[in-house]
Order: C-alpha cells, then sequence, then structure tokens
C-alpha cells in the first residue's frame, strides 16, 4: 500500500498532470514491513487507469506557472495498492514476496539512498545540457539582431554588433557556453559508461556533475538576462523568446536538486577528503590558467577545511554559514578547472580553436579576481596582466566566435523570432499595416 502519511508529505512539483493523459510515476517512498523501516526506495507507480486518476491518488493544480510548458501539480496517495514488482531496489535490498522477508544489499542506509536516487544524476546533466541550449539559443537571436539593428556613430550608421561594449559580451558567453558544452557532454558519457558496465557512479563523478549542473546553469541565465538587454525593448515579447528562456533556466537552476543545496553538499563531499584534482592540460596556453585556479582551489580547500575542523558541534553550523562563501568560490575555482580540462581533451587536435578555452578560463579568473587577490594566490600585477590578455584575446577573435555563434542556429525553425530571421523591421511594418487593415473592416 502506498500512503502519504502527512501533509508535509504531499509531493509539490511533480509533472503529474490533472488531464487523462496517462501518466507513469517513480515515487521514492520509505519501506515499512510489519512497522520495521527500511529507507527510501523508487516505486513505478502508473497513475492512470482508464483515463481517469486511479483510486486514492489525488492531484491538484498548484496553479499558473508562467512560460513553462509543464503541468506541475500536488499529489499524494491514500491507500494504493502497489504490485510487488513495482518496487525498483535491485541492488539495493529485496523483499520476499511470500512472508515478507527483506534483505539488504547495502548495509548504509544513506548508501542505500543514494543509489535509488541515482538517476537523478543524468537529470542533473540534462538540466545542464537544457540550460547551454538556451544560452546558445539567446546568443544566437541576439547577434542575428545586433548584426541588423543599425545605430548611430561617428561614421555613420553602423550595426551593433560593430560596438564592442555589444560584441564583446557575446564572445565572452559564447566561448563560456562552447566549453562547458563539451563538459555536461563529457560527464553525461562518463555517467552513462559507469552505470551501463558497473551499475552505478562514483561519488567522484556525482560532485564532479553536481558542480557542472550548477554553475552551467547559473552562467546560461546571466547569458539569457544579457542578451535580452542586448536586444532591448525587443527582448521583453515573448515572440522573441526571452521570456519563456529565463523561465525555462530557472527551473534548470532549480529541478533537480536546487544548485545552492547541491553546491554545498558537494563542497561538504570535497572537504571530507583531500583534495583531487582534474588532469593538468596539455596545452601550454591553458594550463598556465588552469595552474592559477589550481591554486586558489587549494588554498580555499585549506582554508575553509581548517576553519571547519573543530571539535565542538555546536560551532560548527556558525562556522559553516561564516565559510559559505569561500567554498562557492572553491567550487568555482575547481569547476573551471574541470570543464577547462573537458573542452582541452577535445580541442587538443583542431589547435586553432584552444582560445575559447584561455578566454572561458581568463573570464573565471576575472570573476574570481577578489578571492584570489584575498587568498594572496595572484598578484594584482598579475590579475591586471591577465585582463588585458583577455581583452587582446577578445579582440583578436572577436570576429570567429561571432561565426561560431551562427552555427548555433542549428535548428532555424525553433529560432525563428522577428528579430533573428529576415528583416525585422519589415515583420513588424507588416504586423503594423495589418492591424490598420483589420481595425478597418
Ligand atoms: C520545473 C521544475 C520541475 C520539477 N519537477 C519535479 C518532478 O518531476 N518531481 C519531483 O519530485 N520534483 C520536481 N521538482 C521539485 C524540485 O526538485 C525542487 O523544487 C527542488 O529540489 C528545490 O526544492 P524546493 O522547491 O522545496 O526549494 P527550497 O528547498 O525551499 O529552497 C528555497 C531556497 O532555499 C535555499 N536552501 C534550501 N535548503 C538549503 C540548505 N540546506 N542550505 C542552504 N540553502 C538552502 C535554496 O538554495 C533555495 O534558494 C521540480 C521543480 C521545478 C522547478
Amino acid at each position: 500500500m502506498l500512503n502519504s502519511p502527512s501533509d508535509a508529505s504531499f509531493k509539490f512539483m511533480p509533472n503529474t498532470s490533472l488531464c487523462c493523459l496517462p501518466k507513469i510515476a517513480v515515487v521514492m517512498a520509505r519501506l515499512k514491513v510489519r512497522g520495521e523501516d527500511f529507507g527510501v526506495v523508487p516505486f513505478l507507480m502508473p497513475l492512470h487507469e482508464d483515463g481517469h486518476l486511479r483510486s486514492g491518488v489525488r492531484v491538484t493544480e498548484i496553479g499558473y506557472k508562467p512560460g513553462f510548458g509543464l503541468d506541475n501539480c500536488i499529489t499524494s496517495f491514500d491507500n494504493v495498492s502497489i504490485p510487488y514488482e513495482s518496487m525498483l531496489s535491485e541492488g539495493i535490498l529485496s523483499l520476499k514476496q511470500e512472508d515478507g522477508t527483506v534483505t539488504l544489499h547495502e548495509e548504509s542506509s544513506r548508501k542505500r539512498f543514494l543509489m535509488a536516487m541515482q538517476r537523478v544524476q543524468f537529470g542533473k546533466v540534462c538540466m545542464a545540457v537544457g540550460g547551454l541550449g538556451v544560452g546558445k539559443a539567446s546568443l544566437y537571436i541576439t547577434s542575428k539582431y545586433g548584426k541588423r539593428r543599425k545605430t548611430f556613430s561617428v561614421e555613420g550608421d553602423v550595426p551593433l554588433v560593430r560596438y564592442h561594449s555589444f560584441s564583446n559580451q557575446l564572445v565572452e558567453y559564447a566561448a563560456g557556453v562552447i566549453v562547458q558544452s563539451f563538459w555536461a557532454f563529457d560527464l553525461g558519457l562518463q555517467a552513462f559508461e559507469y552505470e551501463s558496465k558497473r551499475g552505478s557512479i562514483p561519488e567522484r563523478l556525482k560532485t564532479e556533475i553536481a558542480i557542472s549542473k550548477s554553475l552551467t546553469t547559473w552562467f546560461a541565465r546571466d547569458v539569457v538576462v544579457k542578451c535580452r538587454e542586448l536586444c532591448g525593448a525587443q527582448g521583453m515579447f515573448s515572440m522573441n523568446k526571452f521570456p519563456g528562456y529565463y523561465a525555462m533556466v530557472n527551473g534548470c537552476i532549480t529541478a533537480e536538486g536546487d544548485n545552492l543545496v547541491i553546491m554545498q553538499k558537494a563542497a561538504r563531499d570535497l572537504l571530507s577528503t583531500s583534495p583531487e584534482l582534474p588532469d593538468r592540460p596539455e596545452s601550454p596556453q591553458v594550463a598556465d590558467l588552469f595552474d592559477i585556479l589550481k591554486e586558489n582551489y587549494l588554498s580555499l580547500h585549506s582554508r575553509v577545511g581548517s576553519l571547519l575542523s573543530v571539535k565542538e558541534k555546536s560551532d560548527y553550523f556558525s562556522l559553516w554559514n561564516k565559510a559559505s562563501e569561500d567554498m562557492m568560490d572553491m567550487l568555482k575555482s575547481l569547476g573551471a578547472m574541470y570543464a577547462a580540462c573537458s573542452a582541452e581533451k577535445s580541442l587538443r587536435n583542431e589547435n586553432h580553436h584552444l582560445f575559447l578555452v584561455e578566454i572561458y578560463l581568463l573570464d573565471c579568473i576575472e570573476k574570481l579576481s577578489a578571492s584570489m587577490a584575498f587568498q594572496g594566490s595572484v598578484s594584482l600585477d598579475s590579475l591586471r596582466s591577465l585582463q588585458s590578455r583577455k581583452g587582446r584575446l577578445v579582440s583578436e577573435r572577436r570576429s570567429e566566435i561571432l561565426d561560431l555563434i551562427d552555427q548555433f542556429g542549428l535548428d532555424k525553425v525553433g529560432l525563428k523570432t522577428p528579430i533573428s530571421h529576415g528583416d525585422y523591421v519589415e515583420w513588424y511594418s507588416r504586423q503594423h499595416n495589418e492591424g490598420v487593415e483589420s481595425a478597418r473592416q
């Protein structure tokens, strides 16, 4: 029998649907046999029968959630019978149908829970990929708009992209989106290989997936917000896509584990072991930047680690709060190293594209410069010269990266908007004239 024992156990947010579409849920529920609790186990559960919700399944609409196609709901269960075969506990525990004997295949209840939750790792990778996809689409639309929209200059009217205040942002964000896409792709492959060959994903990889999901989706949100702004008022209209993208990328930040929460878990796991680092990239123009981030990571790991190494449990929470910003910088340094390594491995043979990794790492270092200066891991003079190096590189590679952004538009139909396709002035004037015509009729 499946039951929601209290109001707090009603599930908020699943995509369980009010309509008659037959849905199948995977419900995470505590397995209790004759009063004994064996922890949380997944159960496969058809929610509908003959076009209606099954008896005992209650689904209620939460309310309007702008920008989403998903019908998220509140869902609860009242004495719903589920067959024995619905329990998805292979490798975790087995339940003998005849007499209810439970055999644990893993003694630690925490480990059993993490095994039951393993599928969420793939969900996290999907959030990262989805977020980066939204980032690429935003850059594509914005770059097209920037090439068409003319504005004044001392040389006469010029397209917006001729202004570096416009195009440098596209260039820097595009480098970040491309590098992090290699990372997300690499993590998806690694997780798939581990699961299919060994049945489980190592903790080290789960930590990296959590860091990647958080850093990529936060980055993608920055891209959407900035691209909206770069498209002016046009960026505010649904037909130009940004309002929908903004809602979607926020969903990626929260779903499959809120970013901040999974980052804190990743920090805790990393701090409980001696630091493990990705291999140093082979390419010299990337390796020196990797070393700077490594230095910052190690310095923060040691600083936060010693701050939290208190004997008294009562002090731990306030120290945790005190260390939380350093923890985030520690993970940002490590995440940038991981992302750069994945991209460098893939681009090593096409040496001419390594500048993307270089720009990404220089950008990460710039964002972490306050932390680095404070740690003393990099001098102020070095930070200034790294900033100039980034400026030079962005200038040299601007047109190449703008060309790469054009290739983000593989799905031309999905990205069709008035400001990214054809002449938007002509599009708006047509709407306007048709509007005048229909008002006359
Ligand atoms: C689009 C979408 C689809 C979803 N689909 C599903 C689904 O199909 N099935 C399903 O089961 N769930 C689903 N969810 C739910 C999702 O898993 C949760 O929303 C998510 O885990 C965050 O939990 P919460 O909403 O309760 O936020 P809260 O936990 O209330 O978080 C609120 C804020 O508090 C902060 N916070 C919370 N805990 C801590 C902590 N320990 N330390 C520091 N800060 C903290 C967070 O960073 C966040 O900013 C979906 C969510 C979204 C947005």
